[in-house]
């Protein structure tokens, strides 16, 4: 079975993600940490992020099975994914990965923006996760504070913001619901709440 999870930034897919693959056995790749992962070795090299090139070159040597999460999360990583993101020979190299990946047994959860709609689309189950932006941003404050990281509020709603017109406008996979998934908009749902309703919907469609 494949679950496709795909939402703008902080809607808590990663967290629903992992708790759907716990539940039924799968395994989870969340792929928003591939492209940080392209980002992070720009920034290592001190290569500016604007460099296609070197991104793209980046991605196809990354080492997508070992990647070292805790350098990866972070507002500044998440900012810098977006912008390498968009670009397609990039994509294209980390498709492979996410497509093996999708294709073991017995299964696989993949969160990210494009999995109902490019990486995945004959996955038996696609939802798309959404919340207010203002939603999100509180989210993401309360996760940076536990980092250590303390950004203001309203500095990260403007990344949010900023960050859902990248994903959304880019002309190569832009962030949007495949036309068969289901939405569900965890604004007034607390973790526990977002999974029952998550976990509720797959039931429906695999049943
Ligand atoms: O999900 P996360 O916030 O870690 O993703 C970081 C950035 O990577 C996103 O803002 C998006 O631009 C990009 N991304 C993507 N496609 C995916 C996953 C992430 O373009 N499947």
């Amino acid at each position: 079975m494949i679950i496709a999870i795909d939402g703008p930034a902080a809607s808590g897919k990663g967290t629903l993600g992992k708790r759907l693959a716990d539940h039924f056995g799968l395994a989870h790749l969340d792929t928003g940490l591939l492209y940080r992962a392209v980002a992070r070795a720009l920034i290592d090299q001190g290569t500016p992020l604007t460099d296609r090139d070197a991104a793209t070159l980046a991605a196809t040597r990354l080492d997508a099975a070992h990647l070292d999460e805790s350098r990866l999360r972070g507002a500044e990583m998440g900012e810098a994914a977006s912008v390498i993101s968009a670009y397609q020979p990039v994509r294209d190299a980390l498709l492979a990965f996410q497509r093996q990946f999708a294709a073991q047994a017995p299964g696989a959860v993949l969160d990210g923006r494009d999995i109902g709609t490019v990486v995945c689309p004959h996955a038996d189950v696609k939802l798309f996760i959404t919340a207010s932006p203002e939603e999100r941003a509180r989210r993401r404050h309360n996760e940076l504070l536990k980092r250590g990281e303390n950004n203001a509020f309203e500095t990260i709603l403007a990344d949010i913001r900023r960050r859902d017109e990248r994903d959304i406008s880019r002309a190569t996979a832009p962030l949007r619901a495949a036309d068969d998934a289901i939405t569900l908009d965890t604004t007034h749902l607390d973790a526990d709440a977002s999974f029952e309703a998550a976990l509720k919907l797959v039931l429906t469609k695999i049943r």
